[in-house]
């Protein structure tokens, strides 16, 4: 289906009904304290809602309702075609809401709503429908024992799950999330971004619709150091999924060691190295360079940030990429056109500019983009790339979650693989070259979750996506992201 036109968009808002309760054992509620947090639209600075913050006290009513559901077993112990039935008709139902959750999706995060309708709306419900197809297709192990006995091994859900998630693909990683441990009979909470939290709290009605049992499928928005706190602190928690930063990942490790020793499985951040060698197919490396660091206004875990380039083909790449770059239409999230909208907020707008004032300091040099002067408002940064990086800048190093690019030259393979590993994170990398035994030798030695060759940032349901090193442990996607949300259970009987 086409996007429809920002006409329809700005008059659907017009009677765009906002979530703004929590959603606690079947029902929408306010904060136990009467606390809210203020929505804003980045792109505008307009109001949106006041929504509920979590106490301690919410977190509690959840825990509690979450366990009683698990315990009861409607949920938990149906048959996993029944199961399947149900998340099916969520997955249509999100269908079916399509247009209201990409504008809720553009409205909170300013991100373009020809992304959020093509991308992140269908991206969720397709995760939510796979999810539903893989779970009655799943069969248990009988262990080798000899005669006389017999030993299964079959998976049970683990429990309550908690997942607490960052704002830039608010819906897609709730279902990243959701999907595998709803399939799986958990019962589950999820904690939405302060920024983002109106189309989890839509789906949390929609998931009502479908027939989700009361108690499975609670959301409480509120602050991470609150509500997000004590889903990490609390003892009747079992597993707790995050996505977010590095820093707040390793705070989940804390409250699980201070608590009750529950699984805390991380996603964190990243600096995804793109390797470009002279023997690649530069027109396409560049194009795809440009989607690679820039979609989603570059607020991507996996953005490939660091583009590291053959010497020998720098100034030629560099000119492709800023051909291909200034294509892009930066503006209005709601005119389909745009490709690239506001970040999430004025806040982090002005970190990403602070990067591109201290790439400057630092000696790198702008290919693409502007120098700030300090006077810019509002949540809108440009495409921007840096050359003469070094691979000790910290526009090289560090995470910058926003449209900027540092271009660092290198010699030859060696030094390639040795710059793109010289990093604490390891999420992602990509490759670009005609020489298929270098891509396999570059693609071994890449520390990195996931290697894209002659592509950028890979993702799809039917492959697993995590991290090495501080980008965090556990794998979303996939049917490796069940082992995150079941576990074993050997029965052995003497016959
Ligand atoms: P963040 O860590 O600040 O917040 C993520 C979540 O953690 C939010 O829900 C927040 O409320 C909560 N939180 C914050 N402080 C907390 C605390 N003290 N205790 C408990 N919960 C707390 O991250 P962000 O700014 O929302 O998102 C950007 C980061 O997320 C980037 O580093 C990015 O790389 C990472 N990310 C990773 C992936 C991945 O799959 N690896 C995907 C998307 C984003």
């Amino acid at each position: 289906m086409a996007v429809p036109d920002p006409h329809y968009w700005h008059d659907f808002r017009s009677r765009l009904v906002i979530p703004s309760e929590a959603f606690i054992d079947g029902q929408n509620t306010p904060a136990s304290d009467g606390q809210t947090l203020t929505n804003h639209n980045p792109a505008t600075g307009d109001v949106l809602a006041d929504v509920a913050a979590c106490s301690s006290e919410d977190v509690d009513r959840a825990v509690a309702a979450a366990r009683k559901s698990f315990d009861a077993g409607e949920w938990s112990l149906a048959a996993p075609a029944e199961r399947k039935a149900v998340l099916q008709r969520l997955a249509a139902l999100m269908m079916e809401h399509q247009e209201e959750l990409a504008l809720l999706e553009t409205l909170d995060t300013g991100k373009p709503i020809r992304d959020a309708f093509e991308l992140d709306i269908p991206g969720a419900s397709g995760c939510f429908g796979w999810y539903a197809e893989a779970i009655d297709k799943l069969y248990g192990e009988v262990a080798p024992t000899d005669g006389s006995n017999l030993a299964t091994i079959t998976r049970e859900p683990v429990g309550v799950v908690a997942a607490v998630i960052p704002w830039n693909f608010p819906l897609d990683i709730t279902a990243w999330k959701m999907a595998p441990a709803l399939a799986a009979g958990n019962s589950v909470i999820l904690k939405p971004a302060e920024q983002s939290p109106l189309t989890a709290l839509r789906l949390a009605q929609l998931a009502k619709e479908a027939g989700i049992p009361d108690g499975v499928f609670n959301v409480l928005p509120g602050h991470g150091h609150i509500t997000g706190q004590a889903l990490g602190l609390h003892s009747n928690v079992d597993c707790l999924a995050f996505t977010g930063s590095t820093a707040t990942g390793k705070r989940f490790l804390e409250y699980s060691a201070q608590s009750n020793m529950k699984q805390v499985w991380l996603e964190c951040g990243g600096k995804s190295p793109n390797l470009i060698f002279a023997d690649s197919d530069l027109d396409e490396a560049a194009k795809v360079a440009v989607q690679g660091i820039y979609f989603n206004q570059g607020e991507v875990c996996s953005a490939n940030s660091r583009i590291l380039i053959q010497r020998e083909v720098k100034d030629a790449f560099v000119e492709r990429f800023v051909a291909a770059a200034s294509q892009l239409k930066v503006g209005d999230p709601l005119d389909p056109s745009t490709d690239i909208g506001s970040l999430i907020d004025d806040n982090h707008a002005g970190k990403v500019r602070g990067y591109i004032s201290l790439g400057l300091e630092e000696g790198a040099r702008l290919a693409l983009g502007e120098a700030p002067d300090g006077k810019e408002k509002g949540a809108f940064v440009t495409p921007t790339l840096f050359e003469g990086v070094t691979a000790e800048m910290t526009i090289a190093r560090e995470e910058i979650f926003g449209p900027v690019a540092a271009l660092i030259e290198f010699a030859d393979e060696d030094e390639a693989v040795a710059i793109a590993n010289d990093s604490i994170y390891g999420l992602a990398a990509s490759v670009w070259t005609e020489n298929l035994s270098r891509a396999h030798r570059i693609s071994r030695r890449l520390q990195a979750g996931t290697v894209s060759v002659n592509t950028v940032d890979a993702i799809d349901f039917i492959t697993p996506f995590g991290g090495y090193k501080q980008s965090g442990f556990g794998r979303d996607l996939s049917l490796h992201a069940l082992d995150k949300f079941t576990q074993l259970k050997t029965t052995w009987v003497r016959l």
